[in-house]
């Protein structure tokens, strides 16, 4: 069985991805491998990001591994907050706090088109390949619904009428950034 490292530490994105790994794969968190410290991530692209956390296991532990980094890219904001939206009401700042930032930076303005990324890195044998997945979206005047994480309270994915934040986890893990980015990085995985 082919094992491979998951670079994260949430259980969340865990669970959503052996979902939909095949059985023949057997994912491994870092705390399977005994990694307990917190992942360089001090790049400015998601990119470089993504890349930068699956090198540091690779390097570390030898395994093939893949890491994910994602951004949510306002376009009135010229793509920000980007790479920084997990620090963008500041380096030790909570999703409120961002949220309440961006509602304020967009406050009257029409233009609210929006999209998360997300980049999913994988390392085989010392190869490296990219995934990307994508969700354009409109940044809502307001928070609506409880759910998810994030900015999910204020995105509202186009097609749909609900946010993230109210439309259940089951339909958001099936359609969003990360979703598509991992499904076409399992994809690879699995046609292998
Ligand atoms: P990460 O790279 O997945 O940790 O994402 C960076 C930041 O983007 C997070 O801290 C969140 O603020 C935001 N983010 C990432 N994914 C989502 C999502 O699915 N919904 C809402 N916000 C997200």
């Amino acid at each position: 069985m082919h094992k491979i490292v998951f670079a994260t530490n949430n259980v969340h994105k865990m669970a959503e991805v052996s979902d939909i790994l095949c059985s023949e794969i057997k994912l491994l968190s870092l705390k399977d491998i005994g990694c307990f410290e917190e992942l360089p991530e001090t790049q400015n692209t998601i990119e470089a990001n993504a890349l930068q956390k699956a090198r540091y296991v690779y390097e570390k532990f030898g395994l093939d591994c893949f890491a994910d980094d994602t951004g949510l890219e306002v376009e009135i904001l010229n793509g920000a907050p980007g790479v920084y939206s997990a620090r963008y009401a500041g380096e030790d700042c909570i999703s409120e706090n961002n949220i309440q930032k961006l509602l304020l930076e967009l406050d009257g303005e029409t233009n609210r088109n929006a999209c998360f990324k997300t980049v999913a890195a994988l390392i085989l044998d010392g190869n490296e390949y990219l995934f990307n997945g994508r969700i354009n979206g409109k940044i809502l005047a307001e928070k609506h619904g409880s759910d998810g994480f994030g900015y999910d309270s204020i995105f509202l994915p186009d097609g749909y009428d609900q946010s993230f934040a109210q439309m259940g986890m089951d339909l958001k893990n099936k359609i969003s950034h990360r979703a598509l980015a991992m499904k076409s990085l399992s994809n690879y995985l699995n046609q292998r």
